[in-house]
Parts: C-alpha cells; structure tokens; sequence
C-alpha cells in the first residue's frame, strides 16, 4: 500500500475512506449470514420464511454497494483535489529556477490525467485489501466449526492465490512505471510541439515532429500492451488456482454427501461459503493491475512534493512572477470601476479558474532602500557542473543606480536571481543591511523590490490584472498611470476592450514590445517597492519608447536601488555605476562621479 497516500487520505478524506472500507468489509461478511440461510433454507431446515430474511440481507448488500460507490467517488476526488492543491502549491514555492528544469508538459500529464488514474486504486484497490483481510478469515472460522476437512483443504490452498499473484506482480511495477513515464513523455513532447509548431512549420520540420509524437505514442502503446499482458496472465494463473483449489473442496464433499458421511446443509454451506474465500483475493489480484498506473502517478506526485531545495528549507512563493492577481472586479457581470459595460468576455470564468485566494497581505515595504553586499558570492544552478557566478564581492549603496553589462551568458539575470532569492548561493553570501537574505523572510524581501525579468510572463487574465499583479489592490487610475510611464496606455487603450482585453494564452495577442512594456507597468505599479530589478527592460523596444522607458525608469529610481542589467547606451548612461560581468566574474567596475555622459574613472572592487 502506499504509504504517502494513505497519510494524505487519513488526514483528508477519513471519514469518507472509513465508510467504504467499513461497507465493502460489511457487505463481504454479509456473504457468510446469506450462504447459511440458503442452505438452510434448501436443504430444508429453516422455513420458507426465513427466504425473506434472505431478500432482506440482499437488499442490505445492495445499500452497501451503493454506499461504498458513493463515498468512494467523494474518497477519490476529495484526495485527487487535495493532491492537485499541494502540487500547484508546490510549483509556487518552488520557484522559477528549479521548476523550469522540468517539463512543463510532464507536470501537466501528471496533475491532470495521471492523477485520474489514482481512481481504481482509491475506489476498487484499497476496498478490496480491506476484505481480502477481513473476509476469507470469517470464511475459514466459520468452515471450520461446521466441516474440519474443507476447513482444512480452503487453509491449505488460499495462501496459493497471494504467492502465484505475488509471482506475476513482481516486475509488474516496473512496467508500470515505464508505462506512466511513456505517457509522460508523450504528454511533454506534445506540449512542445504544440507550443513551436510556428517555428517547426517555418523551418519544414512539422513532418519530422509528427514522426517524432508517432515513435513516442508507439513507445506508450507498446508499454501499455506489455501491462496488458503481465495483467492478463495474472488473471488467468489466479481464476486457475482457484478453480482448483475449489475442486478440491467440491469433490470430497460430494463424495461424502453421498457416501452418508455428511448432512446436505453442511455440505451445501460448505459448497456455497469456500468460493467466498477465494473471490476477494481474486479480486484484489486483478485491481492491484488497474490500479498500479494510479499509484505510479502517486509516487510522481510525491516525488515532486518531497523535492525541497536542500540549501534551503522553503522557498516562498515567487509571488512576483508566479502569482496570480485577485479578480479586480467583485463579481461576474459586474460593471467594472470605470463604468465601462463588462465586455463580452470569459475573462471572469477564467480568472476564477485560474486564479488561487491570495493568502495574505502584501506586507507593509520598507520605504528605505538597504544596502545589499555580497561576499565571495558563487552560484551553480541545480543540475550544472560550472558556476554561473563565481566568487563575485559587491556593495551595493542604498540609492545606487547600477548597471550590469557584459555579453549575454556572463551572469547578468543570475545575480539578479540571487538577490530575488530564485537561487541560493553554493558559497558565499548576501547581505541586506547586514542580515543574511537566508534569514530573511522572502516574502517581505521580495514586496520590497520591482522586478522585470528578462522574458516577463502575462497571464491568462485582462491587462490591468497583469498590471497589478504586485499590487492587487491597487485602483484603475493607479494602473492607467503605472501604463502611461511605462509608454503602454496607447497600445492598451487601443485594445479592443482596453484595460479589460484578456490577454490571450501565453500573451500571443500582444507583440513582444507590448507585453514588454505591460510588464514595466507592473513594476511601476508597486510604488511601495524601494529596490528595482530590471533585466533589459529596453531589448524588445524601438528607439522612441526606449528613450520615454528610460526617462520614466530615471523618474522610477529615483530615492530608490536601481540594479537594471542593460546593453543599449541610453539606458547605461542612467546608471551612476557601471559593472561588467563577463563568464561569471567582476571584470570591471565604474563609478560615474559627474553627471551621465562624463568621463568614467575606474574604482572600488574592480577584480
Ligand atoms: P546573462 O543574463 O548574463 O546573459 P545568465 O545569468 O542568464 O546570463 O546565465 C549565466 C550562465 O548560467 C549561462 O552559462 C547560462 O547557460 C547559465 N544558466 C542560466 N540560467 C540557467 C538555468 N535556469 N539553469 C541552468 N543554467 C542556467
Ligand atoms: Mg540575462
């Protein structure tokens, strides 16, 4: 049995899990009251009356069987709800950088379709191990103080059932596991796909990916055929045993009815009663088939929970960039606060869907900008043998505008993810005013700083939810005027229901200056944020709205930290202090003493 899962059930789904145990053990001891009354009944003892005492406890079995499907469907999705909850917890906390090393595709297949297939292990295996246990136990008592030797030859040749099913089974987990982890595949192969077929179509490689989806899928149905077949076998060698081991309860007794050496009711108790003995391991043999690929899932799943960051006990949720708003509007078909009529729009179905209750509180910012150091700072990103960033010291003065520059894959955006805490250094450390950031609350940390990353993220939801993604209070005129600094308004209010357009799937209605511009909103809409994180917030823009973004972000940084990595001039020229990364080390480091455009002179930390 699975142990996560029965934990997770004991502390979800108790009450339901004890009334379909409790009813498929009850119903399977119903059994034995309704073989002693048949046969009493037909050999003549017990009245005809006592038939409706029969009808009665066949009815009972009926209302039990009802019941166990009822809870059971409620056990089932009470747990695969929980189980879905904690993982797209998990996907939160675990933070951008460990979860981009996973495909997105095999997360998907696993919190949707591989966790469906958790349900005959929930509704048909676990109930059947409970009256496995209870039932051929009751069956085998009561044999014994009618017939010793049925009793004897039932105790003998039940064990044959579990070992021949042992037998087969063995390997039958590791097919399984192959067969979840082809399915996997498929699902994250044909997520990719998907995703390029643009670029695929562009470059004449659609053909060749369909192949590539064929060989996959081919891999799945040749996995599946092989559980298939070990599931197969094992119901063959089962029914088998079976029916041999009831042969030789059936035709001793026969021959002893007829000899005289036993009375009918006995014998017709004994002939009705053994087979009950054998059916629930029967029954359990043939769903612990059904049921493996669910618990394969389990174990994907858990091993996803389990998966801590070892430097760090938990990682918060990277609610900047990983969180979804609150709705802005209260209610479906409200007017939203502008007065404007609600567009036509599944904004609100899909916002409610996607969207999560938000804890807590945005905590309160501090308003002063700290001083961040960083102390023989190296950083190596899970799963890779070189540094990204290697021994890397720094003071960062509060109020400082810095830019980082150098060629791309110096280390730009890791320092950048170091400081957000997306990373941990594997040596060295940072400190905030003295504090370690280890020590800090990230949270709190994080609802002090503004963060554009390199490639930003637009929901699913309307533009001024993604806007006010960090501040999900904040009022439309606050969202108009964070767009209008950061040169968006036009292109916003140009868009078919404007603020309220929902942004398509993965931002492809907006072009990537757009969707650049909209996330340059949204750090301007946290103006509680004393320390600004920009990683080349310029790339993606024509000349005119790079001059007007760099003005704006002068205006922005103003009496706050400004680390913004950048490659064009003008946005260098905002920076009072110039550091080159260059393979993961301080290569130079300049201070501007005089107003932008002056001579640079090279000073402190340079290594
Ligand atoms: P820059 O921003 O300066 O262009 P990065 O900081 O993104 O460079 O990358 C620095 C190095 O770290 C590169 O060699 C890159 O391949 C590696 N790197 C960046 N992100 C990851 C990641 N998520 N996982 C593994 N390696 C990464
Ligand atoms: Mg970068």
């Amino acid at each position: 049995m699975h142990k996560d899962l029965m934990r997770l059930l004991r502390a979800t789904v108790r009450g339901h899990l004890l009334v379909v145990l409790g009813s498929a053990v009850l119903a399977g001891v119903l059994v034995l009251v309704q073989a002693e009354l048949l046969a009493g009944v037909l050999s003549g003892r017990f009245p005809a009356a006592v038939l409706l005492g029969l009808a009665l406890v066949v009815g009972l079995r009926a209302l039990l069987g009802w019941f166990q499907g009822v809870y059971g469907g409620r056990l089932a999705t009470g747990a695969k709800s929980e189980l879905r909850r904690r993982l797209l917890d998990r996907f939160g906390r675990l933070g951008p950088v460990r979860l981009s090393s996973r495909r997105s595709g095999e997360l998907l297949t696993l919190v949707g379709r591989g966790l469906d297939r958790l349900d005959p292990y929930l509704t048909g295996y676990l109930p059947a191990v409970a009256v496995a246990a209870v039932v051929p136990l009751a069956v085998l008592i009561r044999l014994f103080t009618s017939d010793l030797a049925s009793a004897v030859i039932v105790l003998v040749t039940l064990p044959l059932i579990p070992i021949f099913g042992a037998l087969v089974g063995m390997h039958t987990k590791t097919v399984t596991e192959r067969q979840f982890h082809a399915l996997s595949r498929l699902g994250g192969h044909f997520l990719d796909v998907v995703r390029g077929l643009p670029t695929l179509r562009a470059f004449g490689r659609a053909r060749h990916q369909a192949t590539v989806i064929r060989s996959v899928a081919d891999a799945h149905r040749s996995a599946t055929m092989r559980t298939l077949r070990v599931a197969f076998l094992s119901a063959l060698v089962l029914e088998l045993c079976a029916s041999l081991s009831l042969a030789l309860v059936a035709v001793p007794v026969g021959l002893r009815l007829l000899g005289g050496n036993l009375d009918l009711t006995t014998a017709l108790l004994v002939l009705l009663l053994a087979p009950e003995a054998y059916l629930p391991l029967r029954v359990m043999g043939t769903r612990f088939h059904a049921s493996m690929e669910g618990v394969a899932a389990a174990d994907a799943a858990f091993a996803v929970l389990d998966d801590t960051d070892p430097t760090r006990p938990d990682t918060d949720p990277a609610r900047l960039d990983t969180e979804l708003p609150k709705p802005s509007t209260p209610a479906v078909g409200e007017p939203p606060e502008d007065g404007r009529p609600t567009p036509g729009e599944p904004a609100d179905d899909r916002r409610l869907a996607l969207g999560r209750p938000r804890p807590e509180q945005t905590p309160a910012a501090d308003p002063a900008p700290p001083e961040i150091r960083l102390e023989h700072v190296t950083a190596t990103y899970p799963g890779q043998d070189e540094p990204a960033l290697s021994d890397v010291t720094l003071t960062i003065s509060p109020g400082e505008r810095v830019a980082l520059v150098g060629e791309s894959g110096g280390g730009k955006s890791t320092l950048l993810n170091l400081l957000l805490g997306f990373l941990t250094p594997t040596s060295g450390r940072i400190l905030v005013d003295g504090t370690d950031l280890q020590d800090l609350d990230l949270t709190e940390w994080r609802a002090r700083t503004a963060y554009v990353p390199q490639r930003p993220h637009l929901f699913t939801v309307s533009v001024a939810d993604n806007i006010r993604l960090g501040a999900p209070e904040a009022p439309l005129p606050a969202v108009r005027q964070a767009a209008a600094h950061a040169h968006a308004s036009d292109f916003i209010e140009a868009l078919p229901h404007g603020y309220d357009t929902l942004v398509g799937e993965r931002a492809a209605n907006l072009s990537a200056g757009q969707r650049q511009r909209i996330a340059l909103a949204r750090a301007f809409c946290r103006p509680d944020a004393s320390i600004l994180l920009l990683d080349e917030p310029t790339a993606r823009l024509d000349g005119r709205s790079e001059a007007a973004i760099v003005a704006a972000t002068g205006d922005l940084a103003h009496d706050r930290t400004a680390i913004i990595v950048a490659h064009r001039p003008a946005m260098i020229d905002l920076a009072d202090r110039v550091i080159r990364i260059h393979r993961g080390r301080i290569v130079s480091d300049t201070t501007r003493t005089t107003a932008p455009l002056a001579q640079p002179t090279p000073t402190r930390n340079a290594q």
